[in-house]
């Protein structure tokens, strides 16, 4: 340790006046979706415990976002500080070529235990959106193998969000997505319309009418199950679930979930394919997996997709980040979906959306609100207009509250630990973020 430094220039410790950190943000750093330099100024978070955010100014804010969709547990939870600094003392990180360590197989063995049946082989890889490229890459190279190199296409529903990497943005919604600037420079996917709320027949039979019409250019279908996330929070029946599993079985295409957003219980099941009793061949999952700590995603697929790609002319999966499989975020990962499967979380997860569907029930009734839905932990409120983001993002931070309105969006999903109390605060906040955005 290097104690013979003077205390400011020790590293993580607080030093550097908030201002300047500002200014050093706006002049160096990119932010999500963002221009350079900023325009809005960002909050600088000191520490984070529980459901609660601390800002550099000693505030508080309830985190309404769990980190998107990630943080479920809440910050800085005992058993998952503890899984990390067990880990930390025997190993940060090893390569994964030719190496392998218990957390990346223990974690391995739970996702194929609890995930859908036959998803029996895990991929570990860094973010989401590489988890998707995976999934892609397994089900072009799959049908690769068996001599249909022609099957390359995807197809999918529009009001998508599958990551901002390049064949990911190929399946995001095309339109009034964020990757509109791309088109033309992307491969160019098969779409249908967004999937309607409610069971429609008619929508039904398009899905089975396009899937066969293209069956003989697509590789694979790939949607979000049940809840299309960034793309524009909408829900839809899971019954359309086993329509797709159906019209890929009868025409020979892959089927691929990408689970990211909807895994490990936020909207009521575990998986949201558990809604509809239905596996897909690939899944991808991410975000809450780690429960907030760390990067980490995995593509499953079954032993067909393997085999197949096994038998290939290039036997192998041609894919291998630096970082697969680190165990600090294995190892803390295993510790969050124990301690997700240790408790009752059904009943929170419900509890959750009992509070929310109260909370937000007047909402629906304010000027400028088309819709209020509610699934599972997940809260969403669709203005009339476009979201003046900086207002309601600001309406929200008065009331005690972190949300992250965009587009005509404002919407929470808390860590399924958020209390009744906070979580009455969270729908205070929405409501006057939707008054004043
Ligand atoms: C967030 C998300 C991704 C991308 O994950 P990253 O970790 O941000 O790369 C992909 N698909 C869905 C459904 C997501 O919600």
């Amino acid at each position: 340790m290097p104690d013979q430094l003077p205390a400011q220039h020790l590293p993580g410790l607080p030093g550097l006046p908030v201002h300047d950190l500002l200014a050093l943000d706006r002049k160096h750093v990119w932010h999500p979706y963002g221009p350079m330099p900023g325009r809005q100024e960002p909050l600088v978070v000191d520490s984070a415990s529980g459901v609660r955010l601390r800002l550099a100014d000693g505030a508080e804010l309830v985190d309404g976002m769990s980190s998107w969709w990630s943080a479920i547990h809440g910050y800085n939870h005992p058993v998952l500080n503890d899984a990390v600094r067990g880990q930390l003392e025997k190993m940060s990180h090893v390569m994964f070529g030719g190496l392998t360590h218990e957390p990346a197989v223990r974690l391995s063995k739970r996702l194929v235990d609890m995930s859908p049946d036959g998803l029996e082989h895990v991929f570990l890889c860094d973010s989401g959106s590489v988890s998707v490229e995976v999934a892609i890459k397994m089900c072009l190279q799959y049908w690769r193998s068996l001599g249909r190199p022609e099957k390359k296409r995807l197809f999918t529903w529009r009001g998508g969000y599958h990551g901002d990497t390049w064949q990911p943005m190929s399946v995001c919604d095309p339109e009034g997505g964020m990757h509109e600037l791309w088109s033309g420079a992307l491969p160019r996917q098969v779409f249908a319309d967004p999937p309607p709320a409610v069971f429609d027949e008619a929508y039904a039979e398009l899905l089975r009418e396009r899937i066969g019409r293209y069956a003989d250019e697509l590789a694979a279908v790939i949607v979000e199950p049940v809840v299309q996330g960034a793309g524009g929070m909408r829900f839809h029946s899971p019954e359309y679930l086993r329509v797709l599993r159906e019209a890929c079985d009868a025409h020979d295409v892959l089927l691929v979930f990408d689970e990211i957003a909807t895994g490990f219980g936020r909207t009521g099941a575990l998986f949201a394919a558990d809604h509809a009793a239905v596996s897909p061949d690939v899944m991808c999952v991410g975000k809450a997996l780690t429960g907030g700590y760390m990067s980490l995603a995995a593509t499953l697929c079954t032993s067909r997709v393997a085999d197949g790609i096994s038998r290939g002319e290039v036997p192998v999966l041609a894919h291998g980040p630096t970082f697969m499989g680190n165990p600090l975020a294995c190892a803390v990962a295993d510790a969050s979906l124990g301690l997700l499967l240790a408790q009752d979380w059904q009943t929170e997860v419900k509890r959750i959306e009992t509070g929310l569907r109260d909370g937000l029930a007047e909402v629906a009734e304010l000027p400028g609100v088309a819709d209020v839905r509610v699934l599972g932990a997940i809260g969403v409120v669709q203005l009339d207009h476009p979201v003046d983001m900086e207002a309601a993002t600001r309406a929200a931070v008065r009331e005690g509250v972190w949300v992250r309105p965009f587009r005509d969006l404002i919407y929470t999903m808390p860590p399924y630990v958020t209390g009744d109390g906070d979580l009455a605060r969270i729908c205070r906040a929405v409501r006057s973020a939707a008054v004043r955005g």
